[in-house]
């Protein structure tokens, strides 16, 4: 209660408050500070502001973005609904309020690129999981200029072009194909996210219609990407020159040479490709690994078996990164390079063998017969359909 002495400080301090100068106001010492700052609060309204914050997660943030949230209670309950962990590109979004300089957390709600989405009750702390809807977008453009200029104006995102190029690249020689003229279609799938046009994008199909017809489909097999003409065939890189997909120089070819050792004329039965040591050395293409280990002059070797009866081989190895009986493709890295065996520095040596004779691995292709079949096939088909009817609805 206030005191009678204390009643025209008081009056100063209302006065000092509706004329906006509170701040030339210092409290006497008769008044207890507790009770003027009771006064103080009673008179200011709270500052209350609402926001909503879309936050991508890394897998890297994830962790530290939860407990700033507060959400940490939710992880385990998110595991036991399927959201195993957090991918690149997923996001959060949360409705907070901040009262003075309190934050309370109102809202959150996890979107997944893998099509889910999670709502926390923040209350009672449970989750809902819902599937997202996945939609198939086109975009049917003149080539001009170049393929970045082309679809410049639907501001995709850089990963999907890139992408779209990458496969493109698979089925045509670009340099020759895409010519002012020519029509591009594209096709991406994304998940339905109002404020968010490519969520979860992913490339479906990339075709060239000009004087030649291109097309290149995207699928799933499993975790594994692959690129497929519109008969199910898969594509791969043309990589039999280069198993070395970074820098390297090729120090010696197939055929008669100097021995570096010796300096005497004698058959050289591959490829010598120059290249620092633990340079990744990918197959040439999807086989069987049927040898790896230490074998004499080769020192550390990996040979696969391809189709028909082509076979590889990748010598003088630093690391082998495969397993007697592995079953790999293109993608998969063999080893690295390395200088064992009889070797004078770090090299990749190189041989093709095709029924049972080395050949020069730069005259022979050794093709990939990955067609698809059965099920995958069916479900391949179902794809191309809907890339079809979403192409042709525009
Ligand atoms: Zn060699």
């Amino acid at each position: 209660m206030i005191k009678r002495t204390q009643l025209p400080r008081l009056l100063l301090l209302t006065v000092g408050l509706t004329s906006g100068i509170e701040y030339y106001f210092f409290p006497p010492k008769t008044i207890q500070q507790k009770e003027i700052i009771q006064y103080i609060d009673k008179s200011a309204k709270p500052v209350i502001t609402k926001q909503e914050k879309h936050i991508p997660l890394t897998t890297k943030n994830a962790k530290s973005v939860f407990r700033q949230n507060g959400l940490l209670w939710s992880e385990k309950i998110l595991k036991k609904q399927g959201c195993l962990k957090i991918n690149a590109g997923d996001l959060l979004i949360i409705s907070s309020q901040k009262e003075n300089h309190k934050t309370t957390v109102l809202k959150a709600m996890l979107y997944t690129k893998d099509g889910y989405s999670y709502f926390f009750n923040i209350n009672n702390k449970t989750i809902t999981r819902s599937k997202l809807k996945r939609v198939l977008k086109t975009i049917t453009a003149d080539y001009k200029k170049s393929f970045q200029h082309t679809v410049a104006p639907y501001k995709l995102p850089k990963a999907l072009t890139t992408e779209a190029m990458r496969a493109l690249s698979l089925a045509t020689n670009t340099k020759t194909q895409l010519v002012n003229g020519v029509k591009i279609q594209f096709v991406y799938s994304t998940i339905e996210l109002p404020g968010n046009p490519f969520f979860g994008s992913e490339l479906k199909h990339i075709g060239l219609r000009g004087k030649t017809k291109v097309d290149v489909f995207a699928f799933n097999q499993g975790q594994k990407r692959g690129y497929y003409t519109a008969d199910g065939k898969q594509l791969v890189h043309d990589t039999l020159k280069n198993p070395i997909r970074s820098r390297f120089s090729f120090r010696d070819g197939f055929g008669y040479r100097k021995d570096p050792f010796t300096h005497e004329r004698r058959f050289h039965s591959g490829l010598d490709l120059s290249a620092p040591r633990g340079t990744p050395v990918y197959s040439a293409a999807s086989g069987t690994v049927v040898y790896c280990g230490h074998n004499g002059g080769y020192g550390k070797i990996v040979e696969v078996r391809h189709t028909g009866t082509m076979r590889t081989r990748y010598a003088h190895l630093h690391h082998i990164k495969v397993k007697l009986g592995q079953t790999i493709d293109a993608t998969t890295v063999v080893g690295t390079v390395g200088s064992t065996g009889r070797s004078t520095a770090p090299h990749l040596h190189y041989e093709v063998i095709k029924n049972g004779q080395r050949v020069n691995p730069r005259k022979f292709s050794i093709l990939d017969n990955n067609a698809l079949s059965g099920k995958l096939l069916a479900a391949f088909n179902g794809i191309k359909a809907q890339c079809h009817k979403a192409l042709t609805k525009v």
